[in-house]
């Protein structure tokens, strides 16, 4: 990827989920469009595991080049996603902020489906880090797909744990910095976005998509154990309400 490296002066952190964040649906949902009868036989969708979802996109992978879904067809599928509400808008509003905001993405998708579909939108550039599963197209056309990494958390699927890469690149941002960020944002919808933003601290916020799983976790988080969850907690229909409260955020010193 076409990574810059991140200056250390900039006073805020974001992350960023992807599917049902920045793209309206899950890329993983949609790819299947692409595929004969814009549908997966039963047989196949049966051999899904609970927590193992990584190694049934693989499956569904190896189908669809068996079946001759070239990698254009599959590309144009997944640059048609149409973009969240405000999410264009909210890009906008951070490229006039490079001062302030580092950007990084952490999603259980894939690194071509993201990057094709940020390069259609012009949007690359913004993101600093993409954490993902590796994947790219073999000799003969089939889109390969592996793991991120393996992990021990027992609330996330195995193949990917959003908090131990969060934790990880804030520590690694800190030591190279010198400093902490001021604040730290995430912005998720899904229930493998509630993991990470448990170890938010009280000035940081977290951007829940309101009524998504992730939101509906942090409720019942605050109902539950009002102490253990740290973060602001803004939930948003459209990326025009992050704009905003990251407005009112910058604005202080
Ligand atoms: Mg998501
Ligand atoms: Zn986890």
């Amino acid at each position: 990827m076409a990574a810059h490296p991140a200056p250390n002066s900039k006073r805020f952190l974001i992350f960023f989920d992807f599917d049902e964040t920045i793209v309206d649906e899950s890329s993983d949902d949609v790819v299947v469009q692409a595929a004969p009868g814009q549908k997966l036989p039963n047989w196949l969708k049966d051999t899904y595991q609970p927590g193992r979802y990584n190694e049934y996109m693989q499956r569904v992978l190896a189908y669809m080049a068996e079946q001759g879904v070239s990698e254009a067809a599959i590309r144009s599928v997944i640059e048609k996603i149409p973009a969240s509400p405000g999410i264009i808008a909210l890009f906008q509003y951070l490229r006039t902020r490079p001062q302030d905001f580092e950007i990084v993405l952490v999603s259980d998708a894939n690194m071509v489906f993201i990057e094709s579909w940020l390069r259609r939108v012009g949007a690359h550039q913004l993101f600093v880090k993409i954490f993902t599963n590796p994947a790219s197209f073999d000799g003969k056309g089939q889109l390969r797909l592996g793991p991120f990494h393996s992990h021990g958390c027992p609330r996330c699927p195995e193949n990917m744990c959003k908090q131990v890469i969060v934790r990880d690149y804030l520590a690694r941002r800190a030591q190279e910095r010198g400093r902490p960020y001021q604040r730290v944002f995430y912005m998720g919808d899904g229930a493998n976005d509630f993991c990470p933003s448990l170890i938010l601290g009280p000035r940081d916020t977290a951007f829940p998509r309101r009524d998504y799983p992730m939101h509906k976790l942090i409720v019942e988080q605050q109902r539950s154990q009002p102490e253990s969850f740290r973060a602001a907690v803004f939930p948003w229909v459209s990326g025009e309400d992050v704009v905003a409260r990251l407005r009112s955020l910058v604005e202080e010193r």
